[in-house]
């Protein structure tokens, strides 16, 4: 069942007024802070909804699917060309594998889930094929025993380094998932670990000024993940419900 505007507007606001108080409380600028509104579970109709609110950067855990929503939100726009809506940036904030990266890549402006250096040449690779470089984020585990994917904690430095030796993608900082649970202030240590690694890879140097992002927070915990400095949240029951 399709969203009214209304009320996919209204949760959006309530988000966006929590995102302002959690960047007061941390004394942080609102406008550092941006959503990936994930589309996973919405429906197409709910998805133009969504573009006409304003949410421009939509996020898909799942590569067809990611794939076909691009295609679909495309030949929407190029209908609605007249209007000027602007572009949609596609996310990939699921586990990507290796032999998916081909079809993926024309569709996804940035991938939050790379996770291993293999992974990483494989993108490499298909960008040079097709001529352009692509934003990642190195994707780490900092909840150990509940989450699947994501790279070790101590292996994410030297694993960002390398990455940064690509010459076809851009290393634009880190993502994490917390534990999933209704209690937010559990996902606290997770994001606090991920900014603390973040800001020692920065004084290292790794990844120079495009090394900017902490792609943290979903709709259970996103205030605290902005009170631990998270720059991307990604939402979608939050919007949706
Ligand atoms: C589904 C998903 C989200 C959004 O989760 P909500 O709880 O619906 O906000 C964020 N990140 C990833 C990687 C996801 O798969």
């Amino acid at each position: 069942m399709a969203m009214t505007k209304s009320r996919i507007a209204k949760n959006l606001r309530r988000i966006q007024e929590r995102v302002v108080e959690a960047c007061a409380k941390a004394r942080r600028e609102p406008a550092e802070v941006s959503i990936v509104a994930v589309t996973k579970t919405a429906d197409l109709e709910t998805v133009k909804t969504m573009i006409d609110l304003g949410l421009r950067d939509l996020g898909e855990s799942r590569a067809q699917q990611l794939i076909r929503r691009a295609e679909e939100v495309h030949g929407w726009l190029t209908r609605r060309r007249g209007e000027a809506i602007g572009d949609v940036r596609w996310h990939m904030i699921g586990h990507v594998q290796r032999n998916k990266v081909r079809q993926v890549l024309p569709a996804a402006t940035v991938i939050h889930s790379v996770d291993s250096l293999r992974l990483a040449e494989e993108i490499n690779a298909r960008a040079e094929g097709g001529g352009r470089t692509v934003d990642m984020l190195l994707q780490v585990n900092c909840s150990q025993e509940s989450q699947k994917f994501g790279c070790a904690v101590g292996a994410a430095p030297h694993l960002a380094e390398l990455i940064c030796t690509l010459r076809h993608v851009r290393l634009i900082g880190l993502m994490t998932m917390a534990e999933l649970t209704d209690d937010a202030e559990k996902a606290r240590p997770a994001f606090a670990l991920l900014r603390e690694m973040f800001e020692e890879m920065r004084h290292q140097g790794v990844g120079g000024d495009d090394f900017r992002h902490l792609s943290m927070g979903m709709s259970q915990d996103y205030a605290v993940a902005v009170e631990e400095g998270a720059t991307i949240l990604r939402i979608g029951s939050a919007l949706l419900q």
